[in-house]
């Protein structure tokens, strides 16, 4: 045995050597015979994701892919190495994935318990500033680690924040890079923006938008991703998102200038504290959001609870 195992070291040196993002690759391939595919939960703009087992409950997204494969290939092994060094309690569990076309597969752990979409509109009686401070606290370290880590979510809301048994798991960061993969047949003359995008894009992002524009061309960037926290911290406290009975045309133009939301902020009387940190994220100018390691400190500083906030808001 010894001795079989001396042998193989030296091919296993080489080809790190020869290709070192293959070799860390091939330690997450999962084969897709593996995997047991189960309900389909949902279908997203990325896809449709199932759960499933392999080794246990997954959820499973899967990924079509059209026209040229080794392209498409190339961007989702990308995307891949992103997730493969994430190790954060806040941050979903990456297992493996699927590499071999037609089947391209993400294979994270399954989130039981609700996402905070839902639990902000539906169970929005349970969630007491105690609470909303903590799950807060949550996203901010998951995201300032994910930052840390280079890794720009670029798709942060709250359907893509868990929330089971106390603890916040963030998930589908990274998933704009592969827009070119799963959006082939995109027409080029209507600018679609799916539902409830919009509540999150930064301004410089709006700006930038139009048919002609690729998704993953868009200026995505960490301050553009705690423009997207200053929406769910919004929601967290007002039960929905901002302007939504505006039209959508209005809400465009009143989100890319940064102004609509400024009244929509004094008109919605969430007290002091709370609306500081909605208008610091909300930032027109990229450069004067805080980072989220500054935004911890924030949520840090903000008086204890035993002691009342200037105006309570809507609890
Ligand atoms: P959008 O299409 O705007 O991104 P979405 O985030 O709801 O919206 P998907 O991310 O594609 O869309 O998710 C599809 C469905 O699968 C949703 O109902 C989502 O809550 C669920 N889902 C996604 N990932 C997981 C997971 N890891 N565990 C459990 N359910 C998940
Ligand atoms: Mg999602």
């Amino acid at each position: 045995r010894d001795e079989d195992e001396l042998e193989e070291l030296p091919t296993a040196i080489i080809s790190r050597k020869v290709s070192q993002t293959s070799v860390y690759l091939q330690e997450w391939d999962i084969p897709y015979e593996q995997l047991q595919l189960g309900e389909l939960i949902g279908k997203g703009r990325w896809g449709k994701v199932h759960k499933g087992r392999w080794h246990g409950e997954v959820a499973i997204r899967l990924l079509e892919v059209a026209g040229d494969q080794q392209e498409h290939l190339k961007l989702f092994k990308k995307e891949v190495m992103n997730y493969r060094q994430t190790r954060h309690d806040n941050v979903i569990l990456f297992m493996g994935a699927c590499m071999v076309p037609p089947h391209l597969a993400i294979v994270t752990s399954f989130c039981r318990g609700a996402t905070l979409y839902s639990m902000v509109r539906e169970r929005a009686a349970t969630l007491d500033l105690n609470r909303t401070r903590q799950i807060a606290r949550d996203i901010v370290n998951g995201m300032s680690y994910l930052h840390a880590k280079g890794i720009v979510h670029k798709d942060l809301k709250s359907k893509n924040v868990f929330y089971h048994t106390n603890k916040v798991v963030i998930t589908d960061f990274g998933l704009f890079g592969m827009s070119g993969l799963v959006q082939q047949g995109r027409k080029k003359t209507v600018l679609r923006i799916p539902h409830g995008w919009i509540y999150y894009l930064a301004p410089e992002i709006v700006k930038q938008m139009g048919p002609e524009v690729d998704e993953d061309q868009l200026p995505f960037s960490k301050a553009a991703d705690v423009y997207a926290f200053g929406t769910v911290w919004y929601e967290l406290h007002s039960g929905g998102w901002p302007l939504a009975s505006q039209p959508v045309e209005a809400k465009i133009w009143l989100l890319g200038s940064g102004e609509g939301v400024r009244k929509e902020l004094a008109d919605a009387n969430l007290g002091k504290e709370i609306t500081e940190i909605v208008s610091t994220c909300w930032s027109p100018e990229a450069s004067a959001r805080p980072t989220f390691s500054q935004l911890a400190g924030m949520l840090e500083r903000l008086p204890k609870l035993n002691r009342r906030l200037s105006h309570p808001g809507h609890f």
